[in-house]
């Protein structure tokens, strides 16, 4: 299957092959690849039949290691690609243990995607896992691990909802209550709504978060700036992996408010890591090469609630 995809407009939709739902399967692919081969980066069983199920031919191929075609940039190799995003997937694996830790039963996935957490992390008994995405990813996640015979480790409850609309009111429609703490995570997220959805996203977060809550996101700092010097880098790559697909369109114009400066003005006390320091952590070298530094240079923030 081929992927299509067009210019962002208000209320665009997609599922897994097109537009931003494709951005989901790419980093699937990714954890399957971490998932994979005797020593493992991480444990993501589902990674790999979702991709399958998706049936994009160039995450596929992607996903077995069939890059040879695109490797001349270092950090698209099998072996970055699965380290880039064990990186990611741990830090917000972490995020989630060390709430439940703390006492937190109550968590939100926003723009969920393939994320499978709600399927593999141990959350203490009585957690609520929210995952919201758009009805066609949703769907789609929900149905194939069904088939696959797969059974959440919490009671996960679907939101089907565009996070442009009103989502609080269906989160709450699901059970959700403000009068618990929660741990949100926004993975892979922020440049892919408008700058003023990204605020009444955080304004949203804040007004239904009881103390205690905790947000985990992440960003790469003037994601346009950086589009405009690489972004055809990027393409040029995704076109040779045989994908029809100009990521550079998928992510919105304009100038947008620093995800951390907004979030402490509102009242959360943050905590930002840099990859750099996140690949240290884990024992990899961060990759050279200058679409690396300007993609792969991700703020990573945790947030608490007073
Ligand atoms: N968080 C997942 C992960 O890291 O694996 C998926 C990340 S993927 C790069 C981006 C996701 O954001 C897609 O699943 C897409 O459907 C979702 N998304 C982007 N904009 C959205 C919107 N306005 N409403 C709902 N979901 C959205």
């Amino acid at each position: 299957m081929a992927v299509t995809g067009t210019k962002r407009h208000e209320g665009d939709s997609w599922d897994l092959a097109s537009s931003v739902g494709a951005t989901a399967t790419a980093v699937a692919a990714r954890r399957a690849m971490a998932s994979k081969g005797p020593n493992p980066l991480l444990d993501d069983p589902f990674a790999e039949p979702l991709v399958n199920a998706v049936g994009v031919d160039a995450f596929i191929r992607m996903m077995n290691g069939q890059i040879e075609h695109v490797e001349d940039d270092p950090a698209f190799t099998p072996k970055r690609l699965a380290e880039g995003m064990a990186v990611r997937t741990r830090f917000f694996d972490n995020f989630f243990l060390d709430a439940a830790a703390a006492g937190v039963r109550q968590a939100v996935i926003l723009a969920a995607g393939l994320d499978t957490r709600a399927y593999r992390l141990a959350w203490p008994t009585d957690t609520v896992v929210y995952e919201i995405d758009q009805p066609d990813v949703i769907e789609f996640k929900t149905r194939t691990l069904a088939d696959l015979g797969a059974t959440p480790t919490a009671d996960r409850r679907a939101v089907a909802i565009d996070l442009r609309d009103d989502w609080p009111a269906a989160l709450q429609d699901n059970g959700f209550s403000s009068q618990r703490p929660t741990a949100w995570i926004a993975e892979g997220l922020l440049g892919y709504l408008p700058p003023d959805a990204q605020d009444r996203l955080f304004d949203n977060i804040t007004t239904f978060s009881f103390s205690g809550s905790r947000l985990g996101t992440g960003y790469v700092p003037d994601i346009r700036g950086r589009i405009a010097k690489r972004g055809k880098e990027i393409s040029e790559r995704w076109r040779r992996l045989g994908l029809n697909l100009n990521w550079a369109d998928l992510v919105y114009d304009g100038e947008r408010n620093d995800a951390v400066g907004y979030l402490t003005e509102r009242g959360w006390q943050t905590t930002v890591r840099s990859t750099q320091e996140l690949y240290a952590d884990n024992g990899f070298d961060f990759p050279e090469g200058a679409t690396a530094v300007a993609f792969g240079d991700v703020r990573y923030v945790s947030a608490e609630l007073a």
